[in-house]
């Protein structure tokens, strides 16, 4: 665990015992230490050393003696422990130590200790212990800097250890928690586990200074804390400040409250919490703790859900019905599985991805998925799911889904409500507070107006991708199928009139949702296996359907079909415009390969808004390119000569210049090359840098023939905080992500945002002509 502060390092003979915290000229008060020159053997000077931090020279005295550690930083982190540890102060330890164990083990480790320095036992006088741990230690390791100071035990009566978390750690309420041990050591407290510090410190003479040291120790860190301390003779030290072990809630809401209360810069907050901290932040506090692990997948999409599980979508929306909640556990996901997605608390699925349906879908549903799961299989006929060990879960078995994890338990967890408001609160409160724009804006991924008020809500800033075939998931399905399979004549019409009614009422809806904000609409681009019944007409069925007609190729080859989608756009945009809105549609083309695709596309959207009343010179709808395809990527300059805007669907780009399925490769093939060492990490979760420098030729070449034009991201590495410096670099101008991701996204990017501003005030970035870079650039 990382040590905070330990105190200042003082010269010789300078007594280092507080540590003065400016904010409040409050004192976190550290047992006295001392640096020892690295060349002081004499013995002279170590006496004089000892005398100053002992005073009362009880150095091994049989009346609460003083024990003592000797450090070699730096160069060795070796440690003398217990110095001080004579006959006499042995037999006070075996008197007041209950156990009697502690003197013994004390013994062992100094004899062990000194064995190794040459010497054949304990030397009685403690000045002795000292002289031959100095000096063994600047012999070993010259230079080191050498530490002395005074160990408090917390042994004997009044006396103690205890743990103080500043606030909760997983809620973060305010307030002192933790554990104390009346008479007890660190080591024995830990073993045994102490009573409750809140009630300790409300009698004990020390608690109040307990509770302002914790406080000046958190104002001092900006952040929560955790102090380890000790009470001895009556005075109180902290041994150790530290701030590990706290939940992302704690995190965010502590240093959200030092932001409100003037302690701590926004900045700082937002370098303090880190992503971890905020996806945390933003989910209900839940405890999975005690629940049995069964089974272990691949977390797509956050959160933790609990339900007794089912195996068909049916039982799944009666669960709903009858208000229990139920978890759908299938072997894939499909789209006429939506309803039971839909109506389910949680999935999982045996197989999928982080790219595969159930994980797009329940990511823009908001609901924890679970897939790709090791060694667990599911039995739909049987209704069962086999466990890894042998074990069989029934239907109506309860589960908890941990997507934050991957983890499946049994059992239904425990879900926390801490007070101080809904989880997501202080990280809305805190992007609140920053100022400046950040280098890159976040729009949502929505389908529906639903998910694009949620995302605006969140904060984002416009929707940057809706998946029209989203559309048509569940129920709807069949409208596509009989477009898909629609015969020319009146039935054919009827099949488009149907699809035309849903897709103008469900853009009307988002345009009212976006009003003013960029709305981009995707061409729809099902694989259309996905959208056609098993028995499916031979001519139509292929053998890699995500490489065959699918996005632009299907616009291409069924006109009519992406003449239906443009017409409800541009009359829905129309009415928009006519009730006095400002809506702001921009039509993207998904899998394009060649730029006469795009041309195609055009004519197709200057044919429909070239009829009387449809759209006037100057409203036409931009249209946007969508590279996902290696050979878009290559031929980004002759794209961006066509194409109003480029977006990088990174998903497909991903599998394509890797060659692997999205929907299979991590099942097995790279969870296997994990294990092996082959790739530590899956190119669908963290962006692969063949992939980010595709994309960065890409935006180059885009930009050489065409300045301004806007690059988005729109796959799921969006969502990926950790990707975001890397968009940010090679001039991505935004990302977009599934609306629950917003605010993590979005802290992130204030982030790169506070970094970036603190780069350009150093007086380096001033002077460098490419101080400022391409991304910055507003574009219109
Ligand atoms: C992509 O490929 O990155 C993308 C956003 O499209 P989809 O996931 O719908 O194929
Ligand atoms: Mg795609």
């Amino acid at each position: 665990m990382a040590e905070v502060f330990s105190g200042r390092h003082a010269g010789f003979g300078e007594k280092d015992r507080t540590a003065a915290t400016p904010a409040e000229g409050a004192e976190v008060r550290f047992p006295p230490r001392l640096s020892l020159r690295p060349d002081l053997t004499d013995d002279g000077a170590i006496a004089e050393a000892l005398s100053a931090l002992d005073p009362l020279g009880r150095l091994g005295s049989d009346r609460e003696p003083v024990f003592l550690s000797l450090l070699a930083a730096r160069s060795s982190g070796r440690r003398f422990s217990y110095l001080g540890l004579t006959t006499a102060s042995e037999r006070w330890l075996t008197e007041v130590s209950p156990d009697h164990l502690f003197a013994a083990d004390c013994r062992a480790a100094l004899e062990e200790t000194f064995r190794h320095g040459g010497l054949p036992g304990i030397p009685d006088d403690p000045v002795d212990q000292v002289l031959a741990a100095v000096r063994g230690l600047a012999q070993d390791h010259p230079g080191a800097e050498l530490t002395l100071g005074v160990m408090p035990l917390g042994l004997g009566h009044g006396n103690g250890s205890g743990l103080a978390w500043s606030c909760d750690p997983v809620t973060g309420e305010p307030g002192l928690t933790g554990s104390f041990g009346a008479g007890l050591t660190g080591a024995q407290l830990l073993a045994s586990g102490g009573a409750d510090l809140a009630a300790e410190a409300a009698t004990a003479p020390w608690g109040r200074s307990l509770a302002q040291l914790v406080r000046a120790a958190q104002l001092r860190a900006g952040r929560p804390v955790r102090v380890d301390f000790v009470v001895t003779g009556g005075e109180l030290f902290a041994l150790r400040v530290d701030h590990a072990g706290f939940g992302g809630r704690a995190v965010v809401r502590t240093v959200a409250a030092l932001v409100r209360e003037g302690r701590l810069s926004t900045g700082a907050a937002l370098t303090t919490a880190t992503d971890t901290d905020v996806a945390q932040a933003v989910l209900p506090v839940v405890d999975t703790g005690s629940l049995p692990l069964i089974a272990q997948g691949l977390g797509v999409s956050p959160g933790v859900a609990d339900g007794a599980i089912v195996f068909d979508p049916a039982d799944a929306i009666a669960a709903e019905r009858a208000g229990r909640p139920a978890v759908l556990v299938l072997p894939e996901s499909r789209p006429e599985h939506l309803d039971g997605l839909l109506a389910a608390a949680a999935v999982i699925t045996e197989r999928g991805g982080r790219t595969a349906h159930a994980a797009v879908v329940t990511r823009g549903l908001g609901k924890p998925c679970v897939t790709a799961l090791r060694g667990a299989t599911v039995d739909a006929a049987g209704r069962c799911l086999r466990l890894p060990g042998g074990d069989i879960l029934p239907a109506g078995a309860v589960v908890t889904v941990d997507a934050r994890t991957g983890s499946i338990r049994r059992g239904a967890c425990k879900r926390l409500e801490p007070e101080g408001g809904e989880p997501g609160d202080d990280v809305a409160w805190l992007l609140s507070q920053v100022s400046g724009l950040p280098q890159l804006t976040v729009r949502c991924n929505a389908d529906g107006a639903d998910a694009a008020r949620r995302g605006l809500a969140a904060g984002a800033a416009g929707v940057g991708l809706c998946r029209i075939e989203h559309m048509f998931l569940g129920g709807r399905r069949k409208v596509l199928e009989r477009v898909m399979l629609a015969p020319r004549g009146a039935s054919g019409a009827e099949a488009f009139a149907a699809l035309y009614e849903i897709l103008r009422a469900e853009f009307a809806a988002l345009l009212a949702a976006t009003d003013g904000l960029p709305l981009v609409i995707r061409l729809l681009d099902p694989p259309r296996h996905e959208f056609l019944p098993d028995t499916t007409v031979q001519r139509l069925r292929e053998v890699n359907p995500m490489l065959g007609v699918r996005g632009v190729r299907l616009a291409i080859l069924m006109p009519e079909l992406a003449r239906c989608q443009i017409r409800a756009l541009v009359e829905a945009t129309e009415a928009a415009r006519r009730a006095g809105g400002d809506p702001r549609p921009r039509l993207l083309v998904p899998m394009v390969a060649d730029p006469g695709e795009v041309d195609a596309v055009r004519r197709l959207v200057d044919e429909v808004a070239d009829r009387p009343g449809k759209g006037e010179p100057g409203r036409r709808i931009p249209i946007g390119a969508m590279i996902e395809t290696p050979r878009a990527a290559l031929m980004a300059d002759a794209l961006a000569t066509r194409a109003d805007f480029l977006s990088f669907g990174t998903n497909d780009l991903s599998a394509l210049v890797w060659g692997l399925s999205r929907d299979d490769a991590e099942a097995e093939l790279l969870p296997g090359y994990r294990e092996l060492g082959v790739l530590p990490e899956s190119p669908f979760e963290l962006l692969d840098t063949a992939v980010r420098d595709l994309v960065a030729s890409a935006i180059a070449a885009a930009r050489a023939v065409r300045p301004g034009i806007e690059a988005g991201v729109c796959g799921e590495h969006a969502a990926e905080p950790s990707a975001l410096r890397a968009f940010a670099d090679i001039g991505v101008t935004y990302v977009s992500c599934v609306p629950s991701a917003v605010p993590l996204v979005r802290f992130a990017a204030a982030r790169l945002a506070a970094a970036s501003a603190e780069d350009a005030a150093s007086p380096a970035a001033a002077a460098s002509p490419e101080g400022r870079h391409p991304a910055q650039e507003r574009i219109p």
